[in-house]
């Protein structure tokens, strides 16, 4: 803390990002990221795109890309916003779509960064439980809010809302603006993006870092009615004008025009993941149902936290978070198969 803080500053509660080591031989499996590495043809979009006229500033509405985002999900390109990652894109939804008189809704259990975001803009909120199975109960959310934001597949559990528990939710709070964030999507759910047109309080929010192996790029997306869009496009041209720089362009819609990549890189980590799963199960671990590129486990004869410290000994990182209700739980990305088999290994015989 220093004389030359504003008092707004020393108050605030920052986001704590999981680690990223300087060491390269760790085994990572603590932040979802994809083993897979992006798209051949994103890579050799951004290489030619390397070159002089990165002295020009990029296309502020990032055209090509938004054309691209709207080519694939079926909308129209005012549908779609882009960011420097979906946490910007979150963060702009927050000031400028969830922050109202009456508190935002988001289960207790779940993106760490929702109330960081409520703290920066001033935003209220009620932390709505997940049901005793880890679960959200969309009946929950029938009560007067002044917004409601809950990742599907839910982080840090992974487990997936059906698409008819979205719409009862987006049903039971027409007049709020409901954000399914979908940073997990594609890794066994069905996106709510084919419900924008029939629910005019709904916006989809999506992230290249994970299905797509592009975290190192920061892009993530939002799409909507175009009314929601352009609050968003509102508060985009009063922060930063572009966000997103002439290779992140190229490459994200290189990577979107890219299905055949896409399609078997998720494949093989739900795989992975359906084999990791199974061989936790026979260690003795209860796992939740996931439908994300991690799982979200415990062991009922051994402490989380010694268990990540063991793994970590073993040069295995994995995420624990130290909070109520899920202080015993692991969460574990899925890794490439060797990555994989070193976390089976770091384990031992329970
Ligand atoms: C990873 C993640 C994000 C952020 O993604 P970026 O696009 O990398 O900023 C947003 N929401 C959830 C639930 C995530 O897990």
């Amino acid at each position: 803390m220093s004389k030359f803080w504003s008092p707004f500053v020393k108050n605030l509660v920052p986001y704590v990002p999981g680690e990223q080591p300087k060491l390269a031989k760790l085994v990572k499996l603590n932040t979802n990221e994809n083993p897979y590495g992006p798209s051949p043809k994103a890579l050799a979009a951004m290489q030619t795109e390397l070159n002089d006229n990165l002295r020009l500033y990029p296309d502020p509405n990032s055209d090509l890309l938004k054309q691209a985002v709207a080519r694939y999900y079926g909308v129209q390109g005012n549908q779609v916003f882009l960011g420097n990652g979906s946490d910007e894109v979150l963060a702009h939804i927050f000031h400028g779509l969830l922050q109202h008189d009456k508190p935002l809704l988001f289960p207790d259990i779940s993106y760490s960064f929702y109330p960081v975001y409520c703290g920066l803009y001033g935003i209220t909120f009620d932390a709505v439980p997940l049901d005793e199975q880890f679960q959200i109960n969309p009946a929950d959310y029938a009560k007067p809010n002044g917004g409601i934001i809950f990742p599907n597949p839910n982080a840090p559990t992974g487990c997936l809302l059906a698409l008819e528990a979205v719409e009862q939710i987006l049903k039971a709070s027409p007049d709020s603006v409901v954000v399914v964030d979908e940073a997990y999507i594609d890794f066994g759910g069905e996106t709510a993006i084919t419900l924008v047109d029939r629910y005019p309080n709904l916006l989809v929010t999506q992230t290249l870092s994970k299905s797509r192996s592009l975290a190192g790029l920061r892009v993530g997306l939002a799409v909507g009615h175009p009314d929601l869009i352009e609050a968003l496009e509102r508060i985009k041209n009063s922060f930063n004008s572009y966000p997103l720089d002439r290779l992140a362009i190229v490459g994200a819609a290189a990577a979107f025009e890219d299905r055949e990549y896409f399609d078997k890189t998720c494949r093989l980590v739900i795989e992975s993941r359906e084999q990791v799963v199974a061989q936790l199960q026979a260690k003795g671990f209860e796992v939740l149902p996931s439908a994300a590129n991690f799982i979200f486990a415990r062991h009922p004869k051994h402490d989380a936290a010694g268990l990540a410290a063991k793994l970590r000994e073993q040069g295995v990182i994995v995420r624990h978070f130290k909070q109520e209700r899920i202080a015993q739980f692991l969460r574990i990305s899925i890794g490439a198969p060797e990555q994989n088999q070193a976390l089976i290994d770091g384990l031992g015989d329970l």
